[in-house]
């Protein structure tokens, strides 16, 4: 199977140019001096959590530290193009940016589809990071505020010693294809024209293919078979893992939960039909639902 990642649409497969400094976190000296070091850069998150962004929403915008390195606030998310790449939440409206031109506030949803890969490789670590310190600052053990370490990525409490990690919450989506060459979608009722694949978290003690049974058998009462892998994708949103799947079914007749208010199979003319007439809408490039759709859509399934 192969995802036919059209030009402009996010590459969740190729390694991250962000690189990840896991070993050197713990350095207490380390981190400070990279903060004051001359390539260094900031991502600045306000409190309504948006990003700075080019006008065309095609770029981060970063800011230099200025100050002593604070712990508790300055998060190191890794090195992008050989510059330590910083995030902490401040207002930064009148904040002096790198570079020239306009900066403007965006939500991570979106410019995530518009962003080069790299750029959103640091806004979706940026955005989930600092989310984790604002819902998670007390030890969830003992109700002690808890304490920053490692630059951004553990917190522990110095009550009752317990160490915490920022947690990804697993997810499955699956496109569900029947013996037509039809492709499944549906809506929630509040998504209004938007239809798309179907997703649930995985439960705790289950793998990522029993969630997939489980999920499409209580949100469309459809029996799978030939659960394939297809790839995934993090959504920061509070804290999610996208995990992609690909099933066939012999089933047709569709049972739809409590979640879901409506569901049909469509063919491929079916589908550009009703996109041209503007009765339905598919989700944005920036998801993994718009890949797996696009992969159904041409073919590549
Ligand atoms: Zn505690």
């Amino acid at each position: 199977m192969t995802d036919p990642t059209p030009p402009g649409t996010a590459d969740w497969a190729a390694a991250s140019r962000l690189i990840r400094v896991e070993e050197q976190l713990t350095s207490n000296e380390w981190v400070p001096k990279l903060w004051q070091s001359d390539d260094a850069l900031l991502l600045p998150i306000d409190s309504e959590r948006r990003i700075p962004v080019s006008p065309s929403g095609d770029a981060v915008r970063f800011i230099r530290p200025t100050g002593d390195y604070d712990s508790q606030r300055h998060f190191l998310l890794g090195h992008l193009d050989g510059a330590p790449r910083f995030v902490t939440t401040m207002e930064w409206q009148d904040a002096q940016f790198v570079g020239s031109g306009t900066v403007v506030a965006a939500s991570l949803r979106d410019v995530a589809a518009n962003l080069p890969d790299a750029h959103r490789d640091v806004a979706i670590a940026a955005v989930a990071i600092t989310n984790w310190h604002r819902n998670e600052p007390f030890c969830p053990r003992c109700g002690t505020p808890s304490e920053v370490l490692k630059a951004g990525f553990m917190r522990v409490c110095r009550q009752c010693h317990n160490e915490y990690f920022p947690r990804t919450d697993p997810a499955v989506i699956v496109a569900i294809i029947d013996p037509d060459d039809r492709l499944l979608l549906g809506r929630q009722s509040s998504w209004g024209k938007r239809v798309s694949v179907f997703a649930g978290f995985v439960e705790t003690g289950e793998s990522a293919e029993q969630a997939v049974h489980r999920e499409m058998a209580e949100e469309v009462g459809l029996g799978l078979r030939e659960v394939s892998y297809f790839g995934s994708q993090p959504w920061p949103f509070p804290r999610s893992l996208m995990l992609g799947f690909v099933a066939y079914t012999t089933e047709t007749e569709i049972s739809t939960g409590y979640e879901i208010s409506y569901a049909d199979w469509f063919t491929r003319e079916r589908l550009e039909r009703e996109l041209a007439e503007g009765t339905i809408d598919i989700p944005n490039r920036s998801s993994i639902a718009h890949r797996l759709v696009t992969a159904w859509r041409t073919g590549s399934l």
